[in-house]
């Protein structure tokens, strides 16, 4: 139902992908600059890899048998997954997690406060609800809706950080980690690569995309940021990169079409509604990546000013927020690296 947004790297040698155009740089390659391209699917988007080493098919394979572990411990659909293990146990005790599953809940709760509630993992019966919902055309009713908003609520999820346990204090509450996982699997795959010895490489998972140093010909990386609502590929701008995720959190590509009426996956936790802030996107550019897909998806849900403020707090964290209005709002911290592409036409931008 839900279909797929992402940013895509932008270059002049575009090889066609299914979601992402990667591009080869424009260099002289050398021997040690074997480079490896592949695309997978995991965690229910597309995991692009490009990787440039020696070693470089090796350390895609690494990745790859880690992320296949990431998503059987974190997925919401597999029976045996910590989350489903600890959903089962909701109100009826504490589990022993594996410390992986542990790493991405205390990283939810961390950021609890500085989100203001609009990311909160104990979203999961809403989400489910809208799924539901979503496969028989409908919407959920009011009622129906206010009713199920009162199992969400992070505070009630516990994480004992030092035994690797956790649990959910009221029956009925679930967790899902859509709006983290991807981030938290980006940060474990640039670890594979720097334990590698790997210098220069991209992970791209379904828009949670980090870039590790330079292009092989030093320069930094080139990453689009994907204009709202148009052709993929379209870019509104391009930052210029050296070891840094950029996260996108947008309502263009995963929705419900109810009535001719577009119902995003990104869900306001104060209302159980899909959040219908003034923004078409948040994009946060920062050096974790798990960090970025909170905030991202916070933002968006908290709109352009309170976004901003909050994006504001967190240290060497940058951001771009597209609004309906098509004003594109960057952080100071930008200034350097952002490029518009589509000044003078529908898009104007500014520096918050
Ligand atoms: P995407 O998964 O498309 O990259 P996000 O990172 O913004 O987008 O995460 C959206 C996913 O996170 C949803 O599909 C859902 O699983 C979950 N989610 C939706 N709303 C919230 C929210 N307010 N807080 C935490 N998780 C959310
Ligand atoms: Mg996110």
């Amino acid at each position: 139902m839900f279909t797929k947004r992402s940013l895509f790297l932008y270059s002049r040698n575009i090889i066609e992908g299914v979601v992402l155009k990667i591009m080869n740089g424009d260099y002289e390659k050398t021997r040690d600059e074997r480079l490896i391209e592949k695309q997978d699917y995991f965690m229910s988007t597309i995991v692009t890899q490009k990787i440039y080493g020696h070693n470089s098919l090796e350390a895609y394979n690494n990745v790859l048998v880690e992320i296949q572990e990431l998503e059987n411990l974190m997925s919401f659909f597999k029976d045996s997954s910590d989350v489903s293990i600890l959903n089962r146990m909701a109100g009826k005790g504490v589990v022993k997690l594996s410390k992986k599953t542990i790493d991405v809940l205390a990283c939810a709760k961390d950021h609890e406060n500085i989100c203001r509630g609009a990311f909160d993992i104990t979203i999961a019966p809403i989400i489910d609800l809208w799924r539901r919902c979503g496969r028989l055309s409908k919407i959920p009713g009011q009622k129906e809706v206010e009713e199920t908003l009162k199992c969400v609520d992070c505070r009630s999820l516990h994480v004992d950080r030092i035994n690797n346990m956790a649990s959910l204090a009221h029956e009925g509450q679930l967790v899902d980690l859509g709006g983290i996982a991807k981030g938290y699997a980006a940060d474990i795959a640039v670890e594979i690569y720097a334990g590698m010895g790997i210098k220069s490489a991209i992970v791209d998972l379904g828009g949670n995309v980090f870039c590790v140093g330079n292009k092989p010909d030093g320069n930094p990386w080139t990453v689009g940021i994907q204009r709202p609502y148009a052709a993929r590929g379209v870019s509104i701008a391009v930052l210029q990169v050296t070891n840094k995720t950029i996260v996108t959190s947008g309502d263009y590509e995963r929705f419900i079409k109810v009535n001719g009426k577009n119902y995003h996956h990104i869900i306001d936790p104060r209302t159980g509604y899909p959040a219908d802030s003034n923004l078409e996107s948040a994009t946060v550019i920062c050096e974790n990546s798990m960090k970025a897909d909170i905030l991202s998806t916070a933002a968006f849900v908290l709109g352009l000013n309170e976004g901003m403020e909050v994006i504001g707090k967190v240290n060497d964290v940058e951001a771009i927020l597209v609004t309906k209005d098509k004003e594109v709002f960057i952080t100071k911290g930008l200034r350097d690296c952002f490029h518009c592409l589509d000044s003078g036409n529908d898009y104007k931008y500014y520096i918050y």
